[in-house]
């Protein structure tokens, strides 16, 4: 018996039985574009396949050109694409799993001049206005969705997915935010829905009946002007009838002020609102959203909330999920912890996706570990994140290593970030690479401060020995009120009433964040989290949005987070997520000052000047959150993460950095 039987039990679909409940979600790679993209694409679907995936679902492509999501082609629109997208469906196969297509028209949410919707009206998070459909294009755009089914079928695939939440041009029809058309395509919800059914129904007509045909319906979409949780579960039942093989859900437009993955988001917290769908129709829905371990997937799946579980980025940070929770090897998985920094975040800055904690993701044909053939012995300081990669990495390509941590736990500053709400999932990665370090037999020793002597003999050694927190020259920095983060994220210091940040980095925002936490709720369970952001369950509330909104904060906390330079406040956090901790901060109205400059620190507080004024915020705390500097007190043939260079500095560069030198020693 299976330790997740749930998770491994066959589904039977028309023409195929998948070997288990797990489906790979569709993410862009941002190789979809790229001309030599199709060769790497395959080699990381393959790994997934081979992984254990049931069924895998690729990044979007558009069926035309209007539908693309930026001016880089990603299209399944003619003969000569079948050619380059035959590849992937190949490899796959080769791999033992099955593969579909995503079908993405991105409406109004293409970032290019050419972008068309139901009707002319612009989103907030794109600067170009869209142009209204005339009717023929849209009987044209159906066309072109089909066409690329049909094209799909050719390439080898087994099916599509067609891409209708999130906010994309299949939504943007259902929904009367985005369509106020007189015609037979808007007005009543059956006629806003007539696009969808129709592209279902001449899909499934075009490709016959054992071709699996996904919908990817928006099961909440969180904006105003959105369907209520009724009209869902009509369309939901109506794209049945036109013949879907199975309902996946997604949840909230893009442009929703409500974070939809981000670490903020409880695990599986959106199930209720796929349950609610599973209960209306008769073919399989699939959960999604936030679920990144096999015992959440299980627990879902066990109490009847879904058919089947998405992970996307869990398949990221770990390609070989399904095969490890099969073997109920739940130590050996390397859990995605939400961050978005590697793969969302490389998206909009146009760089193919990876993975903070996993760096072969995306570099499956060009990070590879070979086993070593001359054994080599390996001294690593420092069990932080690029310490943890390196060791592993060298472990099991075959040397002897040796890992000095003079705390007495590894993962180094990992182990202040999972004190963050919402970082708690630090902590899997901190536990899945000790595990990792102790499978390849690295010897940890713990509570060693590694001295120079320690470090005589090895053929190699690898100074990981991150940062020191940086100590502004500030007239009074030695005053009683000041306490570095370090202290206070460790629990060695409290903070009063009245705190001032100095430094409005990633992890002045995170100090923030933690302060918060005491007059903050946790937002660990569903419930809680939909009653803080404003989430009504009440299926007749449109777009699920309570009319209260974001709840209120409570207590007498009063926080300033301080910068001298003039750049908006979280222009460093990630693109996906740090609007989420911008909005926290602003609704529990921390004041954020910057251009400061600081004079001293006495009784009195933190003495400023601020466009030519001089004046003094009352403190009783004042968190140092003032950048790093590199510490680097032991020589080393090899320097990586903080200990290499501590500015910019973040554990995705750590993670790396560890990985590419174990490859090559
Ligand atoms: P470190 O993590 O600093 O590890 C260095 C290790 O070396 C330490 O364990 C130290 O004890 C050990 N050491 C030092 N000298 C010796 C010696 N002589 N002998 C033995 N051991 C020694 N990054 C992100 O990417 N995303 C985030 O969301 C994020 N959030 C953060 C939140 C907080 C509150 C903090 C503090 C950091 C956060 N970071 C985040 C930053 C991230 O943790 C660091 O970039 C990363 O830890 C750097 O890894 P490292 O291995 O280079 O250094
Ligand atoms: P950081 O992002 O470099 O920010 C340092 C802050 O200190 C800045 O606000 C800087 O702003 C200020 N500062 C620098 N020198 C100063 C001085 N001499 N006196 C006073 N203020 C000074 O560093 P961090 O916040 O320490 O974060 C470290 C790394 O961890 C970052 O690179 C980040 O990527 C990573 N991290 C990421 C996240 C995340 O959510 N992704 C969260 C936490 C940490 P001014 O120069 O304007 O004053
Ligand atoms: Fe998950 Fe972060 Fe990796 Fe993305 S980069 S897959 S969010 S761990």
């Amino acid at each position: 018996m299976p330790v997740y039987p749930n998770l491994f039990r066959p589904l039977k679909l028309p023409g195929a039985t998948l070997p288990n409940r797990i489906l790979m979600g569709s993410m862009h790679t941002g190789l979809e574009a790229r001309p030599d993209g199709m060769p790497q694409l395959a080699a990381f679907y393959a790994e997934r396949a081979r992984g254990g995936a049931a069924l895998i679902v690729t990044g979007g492509f558009s069926p035309n050109d209007a539908g693309e999501l930026s001016p880089h082609r990603a299209q399944l629109s003619t003969r000569e694409d079948v050619q380059r997208h035959r590849v992937i469906p190949q490899a796959v196969h080769d791999a033992g799993g099955r593969i579909v297509l995503q079908v993405l028209h991105s409406g109004r949410y293409g970032f290019h001049q050419n972008i068309v919707a139901p009707s002319p009206i612009k989103s907030g998070i794109n600067p170009n206005a869209p142009r209204e459909l005339a009717a023929a294009e849209i009987e044209q755009t159906i066309g072109d969705f089909v066409r690329a089914a049909v094209l799909a079928q050719s390439a080898g695939y087994d099916g599509v997915e067609v891409m209708a939440s999130e906010g994309y041009l299949i939504t943007q029809f259902l929904a009367l935010r985005t369509n106020q058309r007189q015609d037979h395509w808007g007005g009543s919800l059956e006629n806003r829905m007539r696009f969808a059914c129709e592209i279902v129904r001449q899909t499934r007509a075009a490709t016959g009946p054992d071709f699996i045909i996904i919908y990817r319906i928006s099961a909440l979409d969180l904006v105003e002007g959105g369907l209520t949780g009724a009209e869902t579960l009509e369309v939901a039942r109506a794209i049945e009838l036109a013949g879907a093989t199975i309902l996946n859900t997604g949840i909230g437009w893009h442009e929703a002020r409500i974070p939809t993955i981000a670490q903020a988001v409880p695990r599986a917290g959106f199930a209720w609102a796929t349950r609610r769908i599973k209960q209306a129709v008769n073919i399989p829905v699939i959960a999604s959203n936030r679920i990144n371990t096999p015992e959440i997937a299980e627990e879902l799946l066990a109490r009847g909330d879904a058919d089947m579980v998405s992970l996307a980025r869990a398949m990221l940070s770990d390609a070989e999920f399904a095969n490890k929770a099969r073997a109920g090897d739940r130590a050996g998985i390397n859990i995605c912890i939400a961050c978005n920094q590697a793969c969302l975040d490389h998206y909009f800055i146009g760089q193919p996706a990876s993975c903070v904690v996993n760096p072969r993701a995306g570099r499956e044909s060009k990070l590879i570990y070979r086993k070593t053939g001359k054994r080599k012995t390996v001294a690593v300081v420092g069990g932080g994140p690029a310490g943890l990669s390196c060791a592993a990495v060298a472990a099991e390509r075959g040397h002897e290593v040796v890992l000095y941590e003079k705390a007495s736990e590894l993962g180094g500053q990992f182990n202040l970030a999972k004190k963050i709400p919402g970082k708690q999932e630090f902590a899997e990665s901190i536990a899945y690479y000790a595990e990792r370090l102790r499978r390849g037999g690295v010897q940890v020793r713990l509570d060693h401060a590694a001295s120079q002597a320690d470090l005589t003999g090895f053929d190699e050694v690898v100074l990981a020995s991150g940062i020191e927190p940086r100590r502004p020259a500030i007239p009074g920095i030695d005053h009683r009120s000041v306490l570095g983060y370090v202290e206070l994220l460790s629990g060695r210091a409290q903070a009063g009433n009245n705190v001032v940040i100095i430094g409005a980095g990633g992890i002045g925002f995170d100090v923030a964040l933690y302060l918060l936490e005491r007059f903050s709720r946790s937002t660990l369970v569903a419930e809680e989290f939909n009653r803080h952001w404003g989430i009504a369950e009440d299926g007749a509330v449109p777009g699920g949005l309570a009319a209260a909104g974001m709840t209120k904060p409570e207590g007498r906390l009063h926080i300033a987070m301080l910068k001298r330079s003039t750049t908006p406040f979280g222009n460093t956090l990630g693109r996906t997520t740090g609007w989420v901790h911008r909005a926290e901060l602003a609704r529990n109205r921390v004041k954020m000052l910057k251009g400061v400059e600081y004079r001293r620190i006495d009784d009195a507080g933190v003495h400023i000047l601020l466009e030519g004024k001089e004046s003094v915020l009352p403190a009783d705390t004042v968190v140092l959150c003032a950048g790093q500097e590199p510490k680097r007190e032991l020589a080393a043939s090899h320097l990586i993460g903080g200990a290499r260079q501590a500015g910019e500095l973040d554990a995705k560069r750590a993670m790396l950095e560890g990985a590419e030198l174990a490859a090559r020693l």
